[in-house]
């Protein structure tokens, strides 16, 4: 039988850590989604990364081990930018009658604008928009708008619609970013207890952002 809900949740995780891994698993539960994928971007449109998409992928498996928590790596198999609205388009196909919710952070969803073709996202899924400390909705303009005309008051029934509502989803704050965690190693310092034990592992044993 086709899934009932899918929550999607990409990022370049370069590494992943417990910010990602606690927002997917706290947003899966409050939406009642019945799978959250991870979906690791290949070749971000808009900024690089140091990991390569393979080492970025093998941490990931790593940190999903044993959680509620899954991988989905099509963006692994495409060549080209990775636009989200081709992963979309690919699961609509794979899944036509089934709840899809884009998992964004609010400081990516302010920026939602300059993706490629960004108005078609809600077309194939919901949204949910992650509140972060420290960046707001906007009271006007073109996303306060498009937050306005598809926003769903009752969040935890979003997976009743296939596509076309916006949630916002408040979750326990954890300042915690992949830059600062490449920072702190590039100091010699240890990230231990901001990711997976054995993503650090991982790091220390393929020497993953150190200094050259
Ligand atoms: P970087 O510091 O390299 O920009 P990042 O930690 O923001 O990386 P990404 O892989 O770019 O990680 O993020 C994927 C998604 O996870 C984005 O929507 C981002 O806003 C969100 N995110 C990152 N860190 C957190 C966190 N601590 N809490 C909630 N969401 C987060």
């Amino acid at each position: 039988m086709d899934k009932k809900s899918i929550g999607i949740f990409g990022g370049t995780f370069d590494p992943i850590h417990f910010g990602h891994c606690r927002a997917a698993l706290e947003i899966k539960q409050q939406l009642k989604l019945e799978e959250l994928r991870l979906i690791p971007c290949k070749n971000p449109p808009h900024r690089t990364t140091i990991a390569s998409a393979e080492d970025r992928l093998a941490m990931l498996k790593l940190a999903v081990k044993n959680t509620p928590l899954m991988i989905d790596d099509c963006e692994m198999l495409r060549s080209g930018p990775s636009y989200t609205v081709d992963t979309l388009l690919s699961l609509r196909k794979a899944h036509p009658r089934t709840s899809l919710c884009l998992i964004i952070a609010m400081d990516a969803f302010l920026g939602l604008p300059t993706w490629y073709e960004w108005e078609k996202l809600i077309e194939l899924a919901n949204i949910a928009v992650i509140d972060r400390q420290g960046w707001n909705m906007p009271g006007s303009g073109i996303l306060a708008e498009f937050f306005n005309n598809h926003a769903l008051a009752s969040k935890e029934n979003i997976i009743d619609f296939t596509c076309g509502k916006i949630v916002l989803q408040s979750i326990t704050s954890l300042d915690i970013s992949a830059s600062n965690i490449r920072l702190l190693i590039q100091k010699g310092h240890s990230p231990q207890f901001l990711l997976p034990d054995s993503v650090l592992e991982y790091i220390q044993k393929h020497t993953l952002y150190s200094p050259p």
